[in-house]
């Protein structure tokens, strides 16, 4: 409804997954996975409660694999610091937004990441005007960490990032939660974690 979704599209299509956009409750039903993407979150938090999608989301979070970058970590956590975000609360941490700084200080950094034991691989992180993840609850895996904060976490089903993968053409944070065919799948990577 929001933001930064078509190029989540594009990274989908080089990957070989179909993607539609999300607008009411009945697209849903057409999906295996959503992907909540960057943008502003006090808006999208509005437009949701206006098209009656909270509750079809958070049904449909229960059993499907969600992902959400920036302001769509945002909406996944459980305890925003700013009360106009109402967040589904899938991932069990606290962020506080806009934490890095105003629009101008946005930047692209090298912070390396770690799926699973097996491989760690230093990718391009653009943070802009993201939200810092000040907390994290039990289940939660980080990935990655900039400047003493995790930039990304993963539990069960549900992957956040503090940033935008799909503006340096990252694909992999996509196959880690959407495609069953790659060796870094989520639930490959789970048994990793539980060893
Ligand atoms: N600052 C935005 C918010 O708080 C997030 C920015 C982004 O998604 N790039 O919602």
């Amino acid at each position: 409804m929001q933001g930064n979704f078509s190029l989540h599209h594009d990274v989908f299509s080089r990957l070989g997954i179909d993607s539609i956009p999300i607008k009411v409750q009945s697209d849903l039903d057409l999906i295996d996975g959503l992907v909540i993407p960057g943008g502003e979150s006090t808006t999208m938090s509005l437009l949701i409660n206006t098209f009656r999608l909270r509750e079809p989301i958070i049904n449909f979070g229960k059993d499907h694999p969600v992902m959400g970058t920036c302001a769509g970590l945002i909406l996944m956590a459980k305890e925003v610091q700013d009360k106009r975000v109402q967040s589904f609360g899938f991932l069990d941490i606290s962020v506080e937004r806009n934490a890095y700084g105003r629009q101008i200080k946005s930047s692209t950094e090298k912070v390396l990441y770690h799926f699973g034991l097996n491989k760690k691989v230093e990718l391009k992180t653009t943070l802009i005007r993201a939200p810092k993840i000040s907390n994290v609850g039990e289940g939660i895996h980080i990935l990655g960490e900039f400047d003493g904060s995790p930039v990304a976490v993963l539990s069960g089903h549900y992957l956040g990032l503090s940033f935008h993968p799909e503006l340096n053409n990252i694909d992999i944070f996509h196959q880690v939660l959407f495609d069953p065919n790659c060796e870094y799948y989520y639930k490959n990577l789970k048994q990793t974690y539980a060893a």
